[in-house]
């Protein structure tokens, strides 16, 4: 090899980099060799195999979905994961319930072995999962059994890294309370944290939050049903004690769950999600969620920063799905080469699970490798088809 032959084999040129831990950012080329980022420094095109330009895009380490719904063909709200998530940026994915301890062999078996996107999930504290939006999956509260998904979860922890449990009234009827210190006391015996969906729970958020831990996670933080986060327009004092208690909350779009009448003031008066998630399903894959980035955009119009976003759907869900140990949610020189290269495409009119809209420039990944490899991206279903 000669002085001046190719040392890397991809060389990312003239992007903004961002660091995922502050969100803070530099113009710097991101030179890749094999599966690893070899190097992020300027001037480095000179020794790629091949470049390609980003001038003027993001580059953010390959995006992290903290809660998704990715069984299909089992469950009725399962969508195709590499196909919603994987060609739009999302690198890896957890599925937040749809699995329960009875199904969780076919989800293992058809859907997270064979999927190229490296997928987790929160195990759903009914052994039945979230088969069917229409029936809720606790209405039976004998449907909840604790050894079953402690053997699940014992037996496969490279997949499950929490459980979840959906404890709106139609989900739980009014049997909320004793449900969830079972859950609780399962998730604490295995180690793990549970998610718990709000949005129409039997009571107000705040009789909530006094039951969870510290690692606990809020899904829907700015859910517009009955019993969010807000009273008169003003986030409530006791949503904040939770969060100084270290429980987390995460924006989980879903199609029914984000009204930005509520995301609007909450953000305005500074309480941001601790993890930006879609929640997309087979029900909203193709509108109105669409995929993470879309709802990185909508929290963008909303008055979030690139500085406040990029940290909270990479460093942020490592952590908190455990997938940090494995490089996931970081770019730095040494560790694994996920990269998701994002552009401002055309403004668009994006609409909240409410009914409704706002104009929002879309961020749009144009570059996605996985591991090095480039992965094929698709179009935004919002698209007209004929676009
Ligand atoms: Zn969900």
């Amino acid at each position: 090899m000669t002085e001046n032959s190719p040392r890397y084999d991809l060389v990312l040129t003239g992007g903004q980099v961002f660091d995922a831990d502050t969100g803070a950012s530099r113009v710097a080329d991101v030179a890749i060799t094999g599966d690893k980022v070899a190097r992020i420094a300027p001037d480095l095109a000179a020794a790629g195999t091949e470049t390609i330009d980003c001038t003027g895009r993001y580059v953010l380490p390959g995006l992290v979905e903290g809660h998704t719904h990715i069984f299909a063909e089992v469950s009725k709200v399962g969508a195709p994961p590499d196909e919603a998530h994987l060609r739009r940026g999302v690198v890896a994915a957890c599925d937040a319930g749809t699995v329960g301890a009875s199904t969780f062999a076919a989800f293992e078996s058809y859907v997270a072995a064979p999927a190229q996107i490296r997928l987790v999930n929160f195990l759903n504290v009914s052994v039945l999962g979230l088969i069917d939006f229409r029936f809720g999956e606790l209405m039976n509260p004998d449907t909840l059994v604790p050894e079953d998904a402690l053997a699940v979860a014992e037996a496969n922890p490279h997949r499950v890294r929490g459980f979840k449990i959906r404890l709106s009234e139609d989900v739980v009827g009014h049997n909320w309370r004793p449900l969830l210190k079972r859950s609780l006391s399962l998730a604490a015996e295995a180690g793990l944290p549970l998610m718990v969906h709000i949005g129409e729970t039997p009571e107000p958020l705040p009789t909530v939050l006094d039951e969870l831990r510290p690692g606990d996670v809020i899904a829907h933080c700015y859910t517009g049903k009955p019993y969010g986060i807000l009273r008169d327009g003003t986030v409530l004092p006791e949503v904040y004690a939770a969060r100084e208690r270290g429980v987390l909350f995460e924006s989980a779009h879903g199609k029914s769950n984000l009204s930005f009448k509520v995301a609007k003031p909450a953000i305005e008066q500074g309480f941001l999600p601790d993890v930006i998630t879609s929640d997309t399903s087979a029900r909203n894959w193709r509108g109105p969620v669409f995929d993470l980035v879309t709802s990185m955009s909508n929290l963008r119009a909303l008055g979030m920063t690139m500085e406040q976003i990029v940290p909270r759907v990479t460093s942020a869900p490592a952590r908190l799905l455990g997938l940090d140990a494995e490089g996931y949610g970081s770019l730095v020189e040494g560790g694994p080469a996920h990269v998701t290269v994002l552009a401002d495409a055309e403004e668009a009119i994006l609409p909240d699970a409410a009914g409704n809209t706002m104009p929002a420039v879309r961020l749009e990944p144009e570059v996605v490798l996985r591991a090095g490899e480039r992965i094929a991206t698709v179009p935004w279903r919002g698209l007209p088809a004929d676009a």
